[in-house]
């Protein structure tokens, strides 16, 4: 059977140049990058280059600024709670949005418990969170803002840069969550105000359980786990050092031609959306009509489970998500369509597709035509569809 992945949200094929960059890291380069001896230094070298690799991609100003953790989460978590930890004398009030991950939404949740002051900032129907808003949420208290550049689930891209602005001028730190970014935005952080960015490698065509955070140089940032110095005592614990290799030969081609590949996925994106509404009846296009994720599309079925759906397309081999991955599964419908207004049964009606580079007009058109079959016989067996 062919086999269509269009789930690339949830994590991409790791490229043919990033394995070959990982593979004498994982056989003859064995050394701990900590030791003194030859075996180390070899190792050293190439978490050093990567960390260079890295750094120039983003446009970082020193290597020094990256730091390499387990994964997007893990980063996501550094950057939350060790601003909170490093600056809790200062103030107590943490500002996110509410369509952010969980790595994110639930380590602010998480410091709520514990006693800070927490603001989860609305969006409008398209998922865009309103600069305004962030800044009437500051206080003389608030020591972070963290909101993503671009959504997991409905693709829309926040105006990060103003935001970062707006909470430079109060003197409160910015970090965003760049994880569906890297690849499809460019980031420049010599332009761009971020103190802190989250990314990890596997959804760029990188390996998966490895991540970075930035951390501008002068951030005050305290260690969330404890052990040895390794990651200039930020991030203890000894360097996964194909990974490292990995990610960064990874973020050096992410980078590349950025405009050209953008634009091949939006015309590809455009492509499904245009069929999916002209095949099918009772769709509703989720997210922000222009500002969004070349890959991504997301729509709600009416009178149709999303979860139906997806084990439907499954059967033909083709790979999408409801929600986002990370809450399929769970009954909760997506906490980012629900934060946007959808109704439960409109929100548990909805799918992902995440376009990536290996991905063709014919399978657009396969996934097109197999989706308006399923639609049309699931609706035949439902209650709620009277046509
Ligand atoms: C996938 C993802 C994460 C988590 O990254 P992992 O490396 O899988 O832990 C965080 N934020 C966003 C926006 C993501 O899409």
């Amino acid at each position: 059977m062919k086999r269509i992945y269009m789930d690339h949200g949830a994590t991409t094929p790791m490229r043919e140049e990033v394995l070959e960059a990982m593979l004498p890291y994982l056989k003859e380069i064995h050394g701990n990058p900590s030791s003194f001896h030859s075996f180390g230094r070899e190792a050293r070298k190439g978490m050093d280059e990567a960390r260079e690799k890295v750094a120039r991609a983003l446009g970082a100003s020193s290597p020094e600024e990256i730091y390499f953790t387990s994964s997007g989460t893990e980063s996501d978590n550094l950057a939350v709670k060790g601003i909170a930890r490093a600056l809790s004398s200062r103030g107590n009030h943490i500002i996110t949005s509410s369509i952010e991950h969980h790595a994110v939404l639930d380590t602010v949740k998480h410091l709520g418990e514990e006693g800070f002051e927490v603001t989860f900032l609305p969006v409008d129907e398209y998922g865009m969170v309103d600069p305004k808003d962030l800044e009437a949420a500051l206080t003389d208290r608030t020591i972070l803002a963290s909101i993503m550049m671009a959504n997991n689930e409905v693709g829309t891209i926040q105006p990060v840069e103003e935001m970062a602005r707006i909470c430079h001028e109060k003197e409160v730190y910015f970090h965003t969550d760049a994880v569906q970014a890297i690849g499809h935005l460019p980031v420049n952080l010599e332009k761009q105000p971020f103190d802190l960015l989250s990314l990890s490698a596997h959804k760029f065509y990188g390996p998966k359980g490895i991540g970075a955070l930035y951390v501008r140089k002068g951030t005050k940032i305290k260690q969330i786990l404890f052990g040895g110095g390794q990651e200039r005592k930020l991030r203890p614990s000894t360097e996964n050092i194909p990974a490292i290799v990995g990610l960064g030969r990874a973020i050096e081609l992410a980078v590349e031609n950025i405009p050209e590949k953008s634009a091949a996925l939006t015309a590809l994106r455009d492509r499904l959306f245009k069929g999916l509404q002209e095949e099918i009846e009772d769709i509703r296009v989720n997210g922000h009509p222009t500002q969004r994720l070349p890959g991504n599309v997301n729509i709600s079925v009416a009178y149709v489970e999303g979860e139906s759906i997806l084990l439907s397309l499954d059967l033909k081999g083709i790979a999408i998500s409801s929600g986002s991955a990370c809450t399929s599964g769970a009954l909760d419908p997506s906490h980012v369509l629900m934060a946007m207004g959808l109704d439960h049964q409109t929100a548990h009606g909805s799918l992902r597709f995440s376009l990536g580079k290996e991905n063709s007009e014919e399978e657009v058109d396969y996934v097109i035509e197999s989706l308006k079959e399923i639609v049309e016989r699931l609706r035949k067996m439902s209650s709620v569809y009277k046509k």
